[in-house]
């Protein structure tokens, strides 16, 4: 069966678009290395027409289907599970600019366009695509879309799918819905957009997009403040705010541990501030020069002078402000390179954060000693990636087995019992399926399985990912490599 199932698929495609056995190997496993499966085969359609026919060839031979694009995820949606029997839809050759339209502020692009590369052709007309992640030169816009990215602009421009006015999407049985709209006003009936966007791969196919653009700001400034308490970081984002309004697109929080991980991987970077308790990268962008600058410094004076600031760097450069940026994206990579790491992407009440850390802090080294808590995230947004390294010297993926399923249950509970979400920006994938079903509200769980039900009825696009296959039964993640 297999056989000639790969047989219609280079039918369809061509055979240099079908790749099989150690071919499949990158399209296997997680960017983060915790999750690996073993492909039926990579099929690397170049168009829509060409997704809807293998989605159909899928339909029609029950063969279950994981959409891929930069294979970025964090939490293992991406990659397809052990059993052989899935195939791999790889979407980057699909990555035209179809158009933009200037006046209308929109840009249509398809779903293989690598982040970067749309910032890039917005930023070739004068214009501004503002979603932006540490991953932008690998993760694709269909990836950001499944997963609705936030990254670091949220509190001013909003997450992926406040930027995305219209999509196009595979159904999964293979029909073409061509939602790809301009309008920022359209009020006709149920919004299957929002439907689609944030469902991980398990509802649909989405191979293109029409996306929201800005005007680019004429003027952009960086600095580094160094914060000794994670009040005092809260109190310098209240101030920031009520002093730049829309000015402040980013507001990002790194704590001790995770700039000293930073340090550790990348030693050739400065570190303006590597004692402090907590770092605030903040950024302010402006339509005119015209005082900018000094309201901005302004700002950061008045923290200062209220205690909310011990010291504050403001780059006087675009490479000066590149270098301060590097610090916050670089804390990924700095993990990464330390170790197998339990992440926890959660989002609290702004005004939460700082209760929410001193129970940690409190908490955390009777469950296990020695455990580096990496703080750091879009405090701007509520948005903290609050992640837990082994201690140094053990043995991470032993010490994961150990003590992950009881670590996240803590840290869970404590996030959910201040209103908060166990998932900001990652998504569920096959990370957090289980716990989904437990958390999520039973209502909302029933109304999520209907639509499962109704729009992907044999179960075949990325199968037990967001929803477990059965609710009873939580499935356990494949153990780390
Ligand atoms: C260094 C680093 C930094 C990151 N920073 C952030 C951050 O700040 N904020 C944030 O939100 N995320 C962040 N991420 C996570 C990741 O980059 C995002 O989730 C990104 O949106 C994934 O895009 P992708 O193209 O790589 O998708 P993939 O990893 O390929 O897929 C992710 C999910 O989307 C589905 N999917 C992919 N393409 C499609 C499609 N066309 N149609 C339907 N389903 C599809 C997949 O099946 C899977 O479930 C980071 C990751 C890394 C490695």
């Amino acid at each position: 069966m297999a056989g000639a199932f790969l047989d219609e698929l280079r039918a369809l495609l061509g055979q240099p678009q079908v790749l099989v056995g150690v071919d499949c190997e990158p399209h296997e496993r997680d960017w983060r290395g915790r999750f690996r499966g073993r492909a039926l085969a990579v099929a690397r359609p170049g168009d829509t027409e060409e997704v809807a026919s293998v989605v159909r060839l899928c339909a029609a031979r029950g063969v279950p289907i994981v959409a891929q694009g930069g294979n970025t995820g964090l939490v293992g949606g991406s990659v397809p599970d052990d059993s052989g029997t899935w195939l791999v839809l790889d979407t980057r050759r699909l990555r035209r600019v179809r158009n933009v339209d200037a006046d209308n502020l929109t840009m249509t692009v398809e779903a293989g366009c690598v982040l970067q590369a749309v910032q890039e052709a917005a930023a070739a007309q004068g214009l501004l695509f503002p979603l932006g992640l540490a991953s932008d030169g690998s993760c694709t816009i269909g990836g950001n879309l499944a997963t609705n990215a936030g990254g670091t602009q949220v509190l001013r421009y909003g997450n992926a799918r406040e930027l995305c006015l219209g999509i196009e999407v595979v159904t999964a049985t293979g029909e073409i819905w061509d939602g790809l709209s301009g309008l920022r006003k359209d009020n006709t009936g149920y919004d299957l957009r929002d439907l689609f966007i944030g469902s991980e791969g398990t509802l649909g196919i989405i191979t293109a997009a029409t996306l929201r653009l800005f005007p680019a700001p004429a003027t952009r400034f960086t600095a580094l403040a160094a914060c000794d308490g994670a009040e005092a970081a809260v109190g310098l984002l209240r101030l920031a705010r009520s002093r730049l309004d829309a000015e402040l697109t980013a507001f990002e929080l790194m704590g001790r541990h995770a700039l000293s991980l930073v340090a550790r991987h990348f030693p050739e970077w400065p570190q303006p501030f590597p004692e402090a308790a907590f770092a605030v990268l903040l950024e302010a962008s402006a339509a005119t020069s015209e005082g900018a600058r000094e309201r901005f410094e302004a700002m950061l004076g008045q923290a200062i002078g209220d205690g909310l600031v011990g010291d504050a760097v403001v780059a006087s450069s675009h490479a000066q402000s590149r270098e301060l940026w590097r610090l916050r994206e670089a804390i990924p990579l700095a993990q990464a390179r330390e170790g197998l790491n339990i992440k926890h992407d959660i989002a609290l009440p702004v005004s939460a954060i700082p209760g929410f850390l001193r129970d940690m802090e409190a908490s955390l080294p009777a469950l296990a000693p020695g455990l580096r808590p990496v703080v750091f995230g879009h405090l701007g947004d509520g948005n903290l990636h609050f992640n837990l390294q082994a201690p140094e010297g053990v043995d991470a993926a032993g010490f994961l087995r150990q003590h992950e399923a009881a670590l996240n249950r803590h840290v869970h509970d404590a996030v959910m019992a201040r209103g908060g979400s166990f998932s900001a920006e990652h998504g569920i994938g096959a990370l957090k399926a289980a716990e989904l079903a437990t958390r999520k509200s039973p209502v909302a769980f029933g109304l999520m399985r209907v639509l499962k039900q109704a729009l992907d009825p044999q179960g075949l696009l990325n199968p037990g990912r967001v929803l477990v296959t059965d609710p009873g039964v939580p499935e356990t993640p494949t153990p780390p490599l």
